[in-house]
């Protein structure tokens, strides 16, 4: 699904990220873990083509991300990788069930299908009665339940979650695992997550530490 080829970050002469190579399957969850400063975030972010590494390359099924450009590559990580942060960034004046169709609908997908999907993935998620609810209407584990259905909405074939259970109390964090877990086995759904949270960690297929930029 995913292939990483020594992927190196520097920061003016700082390196952040030192040759990590990384590949996942489809419908594994991996976990990145380590310390803070450790290089977790920016990895994820290379990783998402949010940002471009210093050298090395990132094939996402069989393109290789490295390449892709501007509208391209905005298009392509609409369609194809979903994010979930901390912070969710809900917009605001929007509904819930709105704000699910955003992505689908700057991805140029037929508006009923794309707000079908968004129903049936709220639904899933257990908001079938909030969907036009704004944000804050909302209980924080609801919001970010709001995010991973904006997240899935182009049925991307990697999702990208940096601490998505940062900002939950311990209920709320459980039940996001369960759903990472339930997305996986239903969907054969992709997963990277950055997590300090341990107990995600036994829920992952595989555990990657990051120490100093590297993959220990
Ligand atoms: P983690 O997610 O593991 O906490 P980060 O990837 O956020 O680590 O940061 C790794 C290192 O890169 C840190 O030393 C951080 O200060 C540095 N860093 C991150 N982003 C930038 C940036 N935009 N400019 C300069 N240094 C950065
Ligand atoms: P939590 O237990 O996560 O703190 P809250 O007490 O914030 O939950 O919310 C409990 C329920 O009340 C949630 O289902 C939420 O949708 C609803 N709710 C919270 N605030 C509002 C509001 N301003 N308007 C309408 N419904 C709300």
């Amino acid at each position: 699904m995913l292939v990483a080829r020594n992927l190196t970050k520097n920061y003016s002469n700082l390196q952040v990220v030192k040759g990590v190579d990384v590949t996942v399957k489809q419908g594994e969850i991996v976990t990145i873990v380590g310390s803070s400063g450790a290089g977790k975030s920016t990895l994820l972010h290379l990783l998402g083509t949010l940002d471009t590494p210093t050298s090395g390359e990132v094939w996402l099924q069989d393109v290789n991300l490295t390449t892709l450009k501007g509208n391209a590559l905005a298009d392509f990580r609409n369609r194809n990788i979903g994010f979930i942060f901390q912070f969710h960034h809900l917009l605001p004046e929007f509904t819930a069930l709105e704000n699910v169709c955003v992505p689908g609908y700057i991805g140029g997908a037929r508006k009923n299908q794309v707000k079908e999907r968004a129903q049936f993935l709220l639904e899933t998620l257990n908001l079938k009665d909030r969907m036009d609810h704004k944000p804050n209407e909302l209980s924080g584990g609801e919001q970010q339940r709001v995010a991973v259905a904006r997240a899935l909405i182009n049925t991307p074939a990697i999702v990208m979650a940096d601490e998505p259970t940062g900002n939950l109390d311990s209920k709320n964090a459980r039940e996001l695992h369960q759903l990472f877990l339930q997305l996986r086995d239903q969907f054969k759904q992709t997963f990277i997550i950055v997590t300090h949270n341990d107990e995600l960690a036994p829920l992952s297929d595989r555990q990657l530490t990051m120490k100093d930029g590297k993959i220990i």
